[in-house]
């Protein structure tokens, strides 16, 4: 079963608020979400939040919603980043072993940019776990944290670590707030979760999230560039043009210079009304 604090009855948004899509046009959908997000409460935007985000490789998260997490940084939250693996194999002229004590230092530097903190978990590049111990390992993060929103990989990928990751999170989530942990920490409810645009994650994934990234593009290249696999030269992938150019696009349709979009689990999206808006 999946947990998931966007979806079920408790968030379900009362008629009366002005969140309420007034119609199912997309392009006003859109912009109602991005409405959302733009106006968020000024309550909100002063407690200060713990945002976890847990990537498959070092440099997914950064890459996909780094630009987010400077921003939320910037508003004064604190940002953890949790790789399950290095992505040691990633680079085929050099070797696991070198190439994965490289990432880390990498992802080191990735997170003094950013502010935040980076944990590294013990798994091995296209090995990542689907497994109960994977989870565990994961919830007893996740107590330790205790993040009011994680952000990951979407469910659906090419990659088989993206796809191990999403599971894992996901399960992991419901594990964390269910039952104390390994070491005496408790159980931790509320954590939301949102799904990361990436682009070896696009099947089935639909836009429904849009946060305006428009003032941490500079900041955001400095933070990817960290990793050599973004500077080119690794892989035949232009992360930094794929990436830059998302952003662009998802400003446009979110009617901002740039934005980054997520995904959420789809009874997250459900809306009961008491009448017509
Ligand atoms: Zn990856």
């Amino acid at each position: 079963m999946r947990q998931n604090e966007e979806r079920g009855p408790r968030k379900l948004i009362p008629v009366s608020s002005r969140f309420v899509p007034r119609s199912f046009c997309w392009v006003t959908d859109v912009v109602t979400v991005a409405a959302i997000l733009f106006a968020a409460p000024t309550a909100a935007q002063q407690a200060p939040r713990t945002i976890m985000a847990v990537g498959a490789h070092a440099g997914d998260m950064e890459l996909t919603a780094g630009a987010v997490l400077l921003k939320q940084r910037q508003l004064g939250d604190r940002v953890v980043i949790l790789h399950l693996s290095l992505g040691e194999r990633g680079n085929p002229k050099v070797a696991a072993a070198a190439y994965g004590a490289q990432k880390r230092k990498e992802a080191e530097a990735a997170a003094r940019v950013l502010g935040g903190d980076v944990v590294f978990a013990p798994y091995r590049d296209g090995e990542v776990p689907n497994n109960d111990e994977a989870r565990r390992y994961v919830a007893d993060v996740i107590r330790q944290v205790k993040p009011t929103l994680i952000i990951t990989h979407w469910r659906e990928s090419i990659h088989r670590d993206h796809a191990a990751t999403h599971a894992i999170v996901v399960d992991a989530v419901l594990l964390a707030a269910i039952e104390a942990g390994s070491k005496g920490e408790p159980a931790h409810r509320g954590a939301r979760l949102w799904y990361a645009e990436n682009w070896e994650d696009t099947e089935e994934f639909q836009r429904y999230l849009y946060v305006d990234v428009s003032d941490q593009m500079t900041k955001w290249r400095e933070l990817v560039t960290s990793y050599e696999f973004v500077r080119g030269g690794i892989s035949s992938f232009a992360y930094l043009d794929y990436y830059t150019a998302l952003a662009t696009v998802r400003g446009a349709e979110a009617r901002r210079p740039q934005a980054v979009a997520f995904d959420i689990d789809p009874l997250g999206k459900r809306r009961v009304l008491d009448s017509v808006p």
